[in-house]
């Protein structure tokens, strides 16, 4: 028992998030570096750099049996055993990115310093918002020009409605980058190249107190500037308060440089101290006791394999109590049904491992005979529970879909169904039509040509996809008149999703104002509960 306890204790599990480009993929590998799960940087390789047409990608996927958009990687540091849920750039961003979001129990930020704040970063952050997830902002390149850190903070505060706290403060940047001061153990560490950030690297940490030995090494004028910015932190920021970070209110906040290694050991040395062990869920039956619970675990992705002949499928799911132990005979809760988990699966960068054991905080693979659903609960407690289950997230294209032989119909309507269930697209109804109209929607527009080659290869259908002009959808919560009453814009459109709720698509902001004020009484959500 207490084996399980220890190796419950010394698991941490984050997602990380960034708008592309900000350096997502080199601080992961600067992670695995300092893990020794790999042995020299260059090995894990961006997605992005490989541009592929849909078909390529589509064949990688067949290749790997696995989608290369969900990477999910284990290292061990010091004595933590770490759990990485890489979150896919813009080519492949689809909802499967959000799901991901509700495994992790931490997220890391990745931004670019000399941008700020983008678009991706907000949408992925606003998520994990959503269950207060503890968010770790790493401010990266500061080895290149970035922008005044005061003003990142500010910004960070003002877009995300998050408090900030600085770890540690860079002193200059781009060519004149002198190192950072770190804010914990009151010394300047000083940044010396590196090679290339191939290797770890070994960092010289001067006292704040030795005067003489700081201007020598960062000059006066970065001196005199450091001792005033460290007078404004300690005097006029926030309270650094571990609790604060752990309930998702305050962000604490490492400058740094992933190319060259810098900062990303103490990085991972605070964020280790300020995170907790793996988060308990809750339950329809309350909180699940993580060390107490036998084996649970939720489904939170599906991944079908691609392969025609074998039509079979990986769920993801998160451990969130217990021990799991190859081929565990489970309870799955809402298949009424026991199954044995087979071929458990482990994912180290883009290779996979069968394994013998898993804990709390892991997140597993298990093959899936074409049974589980999102949000399904597992659990060897024969006194079943339900977890909370998984929200709908905004789909932000829409388009109407048909089969081009309309002879095909039926097959059409199972393929869209059985893809909608992987959460790969969301389906919508219009409600009193004749001949039902199918309303396709996808957080990212590659998912569209993920539908079309799937419907084409795997149903036989041939579809045709007519892209729409809505941009916005809303759940509606509570109306106060009949939902086809309301009074709404012309191009507004009530639809409803597969589990009956109804929606409203909008083609602008302003028609979800009018929405609102035309109707008082109406609550839209853009979350579909679960
Ligand atoms: P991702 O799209 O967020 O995964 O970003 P990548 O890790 O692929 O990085 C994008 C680009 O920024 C690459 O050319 C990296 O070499 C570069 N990059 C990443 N981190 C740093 C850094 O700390 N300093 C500098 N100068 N460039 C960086």
């Amino acid at each position: 028992m207490s084996n399980i306890v220890n190796e419950i204790e010394r698991r941490r599990t984050f997602a990380i998030i960034s708008h592309p480009d900000a350096g997502k993929t080199t601080l992961t590998e600067k992670f695995l570096l300092y893990g020794g799960a790999i042995r020299e940087a260059g090995t894990v390789k961006s997605r992005k750099s490989s541009k592929h047409a849909v078909s390529d990608w589509m064949e990688i996927e067949k290749q790997r049996g696995i989608s290369v958009t969900s990477s999910v990687m284990q290292f061990k540091y010091n004595d933590f055993c770490i759990n990485i849920l890489d979150t896919p750039g813009h080519q492949d961003f689809s909802e499967d990115t959000y799901r991901t979001l509700m495994a992790a129990d931490n997220a890391v930020m990745v931004i670019d310093g000399a941008k700020g704040v983008e678009a991706q970063t907000r949408k992925l952050f606003h998520v994990c918002a959503l269950r207060e997830t503890p968010i770790f902002t790493f401010v990266n390149k500061v080895d290149r020009e970035i922008r005044d850190p005061y003003e990142l903070l500010e910004e960070l505060e003002n877009e995300l409605g998050i408090k900030t706290y600085p770890m540690n403060w860079p002193i200059g940047c781009g060519m004149n980058f002198k190192g950072v001061f770190d804010r914990v153990s009151r010394e300047v560490l000083v940044f010396s190249g590196g090679k290339h950030g191939q290797e770890q690297v070994a960092v010289d940490r001067i006292g704040i107190d030795e005067e003489d030995k700081l201007i020598e090494y960062i000059g006066p004028a970065f001196y005199e500037k450091l001792m005033e910015d460290i007078e404004l932190l300690d005097y006029a920021g926030d309270e650094f308060d571990v609790e604060a970070v752990r309930d998702g209110k305050l962000s604490p906040i490492f400058f740094g440089s992933a190319l060259t290694n810098f900062g990303v050991e103490p990085f991972l040395i605070e964020f280790l101290k300020q995170t907790a062990t793996p988060t308990p869920r809750q339950s329809d039956k309350g909180e699940i006791d993580i060390y107490e619970e036998p084996f649970s675990a939720f489904v939170f992705k599906i991944q079908a394999n691609m392969n025609k002949a074998h039509r079979d499928r990986i769920a993801f799911m998160r451990i969130c109590s217990g021990k799991f132990e190859k081929g565990i005979e489970v309870n799955h809760v809402q298949g009424g049904k026991k199954v044995r988990l087979s071929q458990p699966q482990q994912f180290m960068a883009q290779d996979r491992e069968i394994i013998e054991e898993a804990y709390a905080g892991d997140i597993i693979g298990v093959f899936d005979p074409g049974i589980f659903n999102i949000g399904d609960t597992l659990c060897k407690n024969p006194n079943k529970f339900t977890f909370e289950g998984i929200p709908s997230f905004a789909p932000e294209h829409f388009a109407r879909v048909k089969p081009i032989d309309t002879m095909k119909r039926k097959q059409f309507i199972k393929g869209v169904t059985q893809i909608s269930q992987e959460g790969a697209i969301q389906v919508f109804k219009r409600p009193n039509i004749g001949v039902e109209e199918i309303i396709v929607g996808v957080v990212g527009v590659l998912q569209f040509e993920v539908l079309e080659y799937r419907m084409k290869n795997e149903y036989n259908v041939d579809i045709k996809l007519e892209q729409l002009a809505f941009s916005n959808i809303r759940w509606i919560e509570e109306s106060p008149v009949a939902v086809d009453k309301l009074s709404l814009t012309s191009d507004t459109r009530l639809v409803k999703d597969i589990k009956d709720r109804s929606i409203l698509l909008f083609q602008s902001e302003w028609g979800i104002g009018f929405a609102l004020e035309h109707n008082p009484g109406l609550v839209l959500s853009s979350i579909g509960k679960a």
